[in-house]
């Protein structure tokens, strides 16, 4: 018996210290991950990527405040892009294939209430190779973009003149319809920095 009474308290103070660990642990897990998702620090959006033997460059617009759209956004956002551009050139003829996309805005810019765009995680395209998608509407190349951006697995928002559908967290898809969104792509990608929804 004296025993027992000696061991306990230890026993207990090991077990409280070890639950005090997993909770520290735990909860700064939460602040950088959740689920696949993660929070990073803003980087600077690239001004090309190298798709293949293929240069895509990036050409920024400024928004009607005077706020050029070269921006810091959120790295998932970067990779994205890259992996929507990868895709896309491989299916497009060699005529077709993406050089340049037009970025009209990134955190810059008005956008709606708790807009993807102002945690850096949303991109407005409107120009590819040069044409404004109001003149090329729902062609091939805007078409590939935007079903390139549907199949990747953190897609939040594809707003388009060939698709409009929100995943929301828990992953299903729901046709959405924003008006004016003929002349771009809204695209942005999941992050716990979105709503709720
Ligand atoms: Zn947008």
């Amino acid at each position: 018996m004296p025993y027992f009474i000696i061991v306990m308290p230890r026993f207990n103070s090991i077990v409280c210290s070890l639950l005090f660990c997993l909770a520290v642990f735990s909860s700064c897990k939460s602040t950088h991950k959740s689920g696949n998702i993660r929070v990073e620090k803003p980087q600077w959006i690239p001004t090309s990527y190298q798709i293949e033997n293929q240069r895509v460059e990036l050409i920024f617009g400024n928004t009607k405040d005077g706020v050029n759209s070269r921006q810091m956004v959120q790295p998932d956002l970067i990779k994205a892009l890259e992996i929507v551009l990868v895709k896309t050139n491989a299916k497009l003829p060699a005529k077709d294939k993406i050089k340049s996309l037009y970025i009209s805005s990134t955190t810059n810019g008005v956008h709606a209430d708790k807009s993807n765009h102002y945690i850096g995680t949303a991109i407005d395209i409107s120009r590819i190779n040069g044409v404004k998608l109001e003149v090329l509407g729902a062609n091939n190349q805007v078409t590939m973009l935007q079903n390139a951006m549907e199949d990747l697995k953190n897609v939040r928002e594809n707003y388009g003149p060939a698709l409009k559908i929100k995943t929301l967290k828990n992953g299903t898809k729901k046709a959405v319809s924003v008006s004016g969104h003929q002349d771009h792509i809204h695209f942005a990608v999941q992050s716990p920095l979105n709503g709720d929804l």
